[in-house]
């Protein structure tokens, strides 16, 4: 991210805004400072702390995004998007789509627009509908 601006690096191979994660902005799911923040996807050594289900080709990085691979959308990657169209109201297969007909710099604008917070125009977390920015808290 670069002065709040959302680029290219944040968005995962899976589709989810690296930017707009809990994990991102250093805290744990139930409110507490991560000892580490998560450094993003495409620069974390390890795999990601919400995608349980691990794929070599995401952890050997033999692709750039999901909709490279022969078998996307996989059994493992609907049901990640299920749970967080679900509990989070996004979808990382409708963004992987729309990046794949629309390109990332315009989905990178739309991201920008979807996750302002409209108080301080930081960035709202996915997660907790939070921004960490002002502390406002608002409904998506
Ligand atoms: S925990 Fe996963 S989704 Fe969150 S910032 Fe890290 S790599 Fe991205
Ligand atoms: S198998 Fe699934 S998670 Fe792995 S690259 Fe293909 S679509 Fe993505
Ligand atoms: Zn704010």
């Amino acid at each position: 991210m670069q002065n709040g601006k959302f680029t290219p690096e944040l968005i995962a191979p899976c589709g989810m805004n690296c930017g707009i994660c809990i994990a991102f902005f250093g805290y744990t799911m139930n409110g507490k400072k991560r000892k580490h923040t998560c450094v993003t996807c495409r620069l974390r050594e390890r795999p990601c702390a919400f995608i349980k289900k691990q794929c070599d080709k995401l952890t050997d990085r033999k692709i750039d995004y999901c909709f490279e691979c022969m078998d996307f959308p996989c059994k493992n990657l609907e049901k990640l998007d299920r749970r967080y169209r679900t509990k989070y109201g996004m979808s990382m297969i409708e963004n992987l789509r729309y990046i794949q007909t629309r390109g990332i710099e315009q989905f990178l604008n739309n991201e920008q627009e979807r996750w302002k917070c409209e108080t301080c125009s930081g960035v709202i977390c996915v997660h907790n509908k939070t921004c960490y920015t002002c502390n406002q808290t608002v409904k998506k």
